[in-house]
């Protein structure tokens, strides 16, 4: 059975968008994973369809009622998959959720809009919270083609090199050290000599070192938990040269 993921949208036309675009865009239509989305604006009540209205206790802005919003996401066979909500409050996604959540049925997202989601809906339904980053996007459509780009990119068949998948930046609990390719020099800049040398020993401890180097410096945070969760293999052995 393939990956169902269905986004609950007040623009259903931003779907596919860049999901219809290269290897996640070739699986879709190879129908490794189906993608549905759903115009909440269906849902909306009276004459114009409205799906908003102002805070309750004022201030800017309007918010997406519970009723419309409950209505959109009681219409979708959830076939065991998690309802997500995609919010700047949320979890932040990383690669571990992602990894479960392409090992299952698929997902179910509503992409906000406005200030956001009546708080009561997203506890009547069980809405997981997952955000993208710190930082405020305009509506979660985007933040639902992240989510859904990073679980069908590792679907089997999605990608054309599983090896390339596994020792990415975040699987091995740090981030991916540097690539270089032809030419030779570039700009006055050489490629570094040990990675033209032949031998492949050489080239993964200085790979290995880089990926933990550039982690130290640039994620901290990052660089810890994986001192803590394998110190057995403590500091990679310095590339000989
Ligand atoms: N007033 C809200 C922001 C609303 S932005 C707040 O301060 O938390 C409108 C919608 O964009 C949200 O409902 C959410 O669905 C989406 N969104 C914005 N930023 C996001 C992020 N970092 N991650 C995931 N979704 C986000």
């Amino acid at each position: 059975m393939s990956f169902r993921a269905t986004c609950l949208t007040l623009f259903p036309e931003a779907f596919p968008g860049v999901l219809g675009v290269s290897i996640v865009g070739n699986a879709l239509r190879q129908g490794i994973w189906e993608l549905d989305a759903v115009d909440i604006r269906t849902f909306g009540l009276g004459r114009h369809r409205t799906v908003d209205d102002t805070p309750s206790g004022g201030g800017a802005g309007m918010v997406m009622r519970a009723d419309v919003a409950a209505a959109a996401i009681d219409s979708v066979e959830q076939a065991g998959r998690p309802r997500i909500y995609l919010s700047p409050r949320g979890r932040p996604l990383d690669q571990k959720r992602v990894r479960e959540l392409a090992a299952g049925p698929g997902v179910i997202l509503l992409c906000g809009r406005f200030e956001g989601l009546d708080e009561r809906v997203i506890e009547a339904r069980g809405l997981e919270e997952v955000s993208v980053g710190d930082f405020v996007l305009a509506g979660g459509e985007v933040a639902a083609q992240a989510l859904l780009e990073a679980c069908v990119r590792l679907l089997p068949g999605v990608a054309g090199n599983a090896e390339s998948l596994a020792d990415e930046s975040f699987e091995a609990g740090l981030l991916e050290h540097p690539h270089y390719t032809r030419p030779q020099v570039w700009d006055e800049r050489e490629i570094p000599a040990v990675l033209t040398s032949g031998d492949h020993a050489k080239v993964a401890a200085w790979r290995r070192n880089q990926a933990e180097e550039l982690t130290k410096a640039r994620r901290p945070d990052l660089y810890a938990a994986f001192r803590e969760a394998s110190p057995q293999q403590g500091k990679a052995a310095k590339p000989r040269d």
